[in-house]
């Protein structure tokens, strides 16, 4: 998942008319009309509340939050890059019949942000990443205007994200404040419980070996979370003679630290995990692929790392397991469904 890091910038106040006239086409189309397509104003007490997300992992928070009180749909599903993506047709029709967006923020959706910023003008739409104060973001290395949005990584922090969807829901359906309370708290929980079990897990691991190899950028929280130091393969340049001096960087610092694996994300090119594993090996050091780790996306819908909880589950069982530490093959509840060590 890789971010682009260039893209043409078009004036905000053009983009924020075009994409307000995108919108207001969608507007006047018949099936917004339907009377399935209240606006919130006009929705009856006891139908059921229409939430759009751009992540899945928001859409997860809004379901555990919103029950059967609440009809979610996440525009991006399992495996796509959110720093990418661009609204579609059909998107923007889901949008429109929406009584609540929720959508990340923090520069996430890099590609929708002003499609967003100017459909808030008429609906409520809410950046709970946004939520996250200041003070506990980190530093963005592409955009030093920015911050890191990658909050999901660091369950304390994914607590903040929750408790603004909580708010978010109540807006819109006060008479519903009571469950959305209930049912935040109960989350709120399993989220607690899931950070003593990723800090134990992975306090498991020896220090010296706390090294976090992947892909791209996403991992920073989780490092600064758990103690770990996270080093991107891929570096800025694609030149190939760069990307060669960076392996034999990453090679020295695996022998020196004993790193016993590497993670793969969809976006990493076999070639580097191969030419990284070959590097090492040349030096005495056995380096194996540790698995594969859900960055900007969940995993299969339906599946338990589907869910935010599931999904760092994984994370952290994975890493800990891949790394030299101790976690149960099936995780912290015994649910994990796709493997978490390859066994190489
Ligand atoms: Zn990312």
């Amino acid at each position: 998942m890789k971010t682009p890091r260039s893209f043409s910038r078009r004036p905000a106040d053009l983009s924020r008319r075009q994409s307000l006239g995108l919108f207001a086409g969608a507007a006047v189309s018949p099936f917004v009309l339907s009377p399935f397509a209240l606006s919130s104003g006009a929705r009856a007490q006891n139908a059921v509340i229409k939430v759009v997300t751009t992540t899945s992992m928001i859409a997860d928070a809004a379901r555990q939050v919103g029950g059967d009180r609440v009809e979610v749909t996440a525009l991006m599903g399992p495996g796509v890059d959110p720093h990418a993506y661009r609204q579609t047709r059909t998107d923007i029709l889901a949008l429109s019949r929406a009584d609540v967006v929720l959508w990340h923020g923090l520069y996430l959706e890099a590609q929708m942000e002003e499609f967003l910023l100017g459909l808030a003008q008429k609906r409520p739409v809410v950046a709970v990443g946004e939520s996250v104060a200041v003070e506990k973001r980190l530093g963005n290395d592409d955009y030093a205007d920015r911050f890191d949005p990658h909050v999901w990584m660091d369950p304390a922090l994914w607590r903040d994200v929750v408790t603004a969807v909580r708010d978010a829901l109540i807006e819109a359906a006060p008479n519903d404040q009571a469950l959305f309370e209930a049912n935040t708290t109960r989350h709120l929980a399993e989220i607690d419980n899931l950070a003593v079990y990723a800090s134990n897990v992975l306090a498991s691991v020896p220090k010296r070996s706390r090294v976090l190899l992947s892909a791209h950028d996403a991992f920073n929280y989780f490092g600064s979370a758990y103690g770990y130091d996270v080093e991107g393969i891929q570096g800025i340049s694609t030149e190939a003679e760069a990307g060669l001096r960076r392996i034999e960087e990453l090679v020295a610092l695996i022998v020196e630290r004993d790193v016993k694996a590497v993670f793969i994300e969809s976006s990493v090119s076999d070639r580097n995990v191969r030419a990284l594993i070959e590097g090492a090996g040349a030096q005495g050091h056995d380096l194996s692929i540790g698995g594969e780790l859900f960055s900007d996306a969940m995993g299969p819908a339906g599946s338990y790392e589907g869910t935010y909880i599931g999904m760092i589950d994984h994370n952290a069982t994975t890493i800990a397991r891949a790394l030299g530490g101790e976690a149960p093959e099936l995780g912290m509840r015994g649910a994990l469904t796709l493997a978490t060590s390859t066994g190489q």
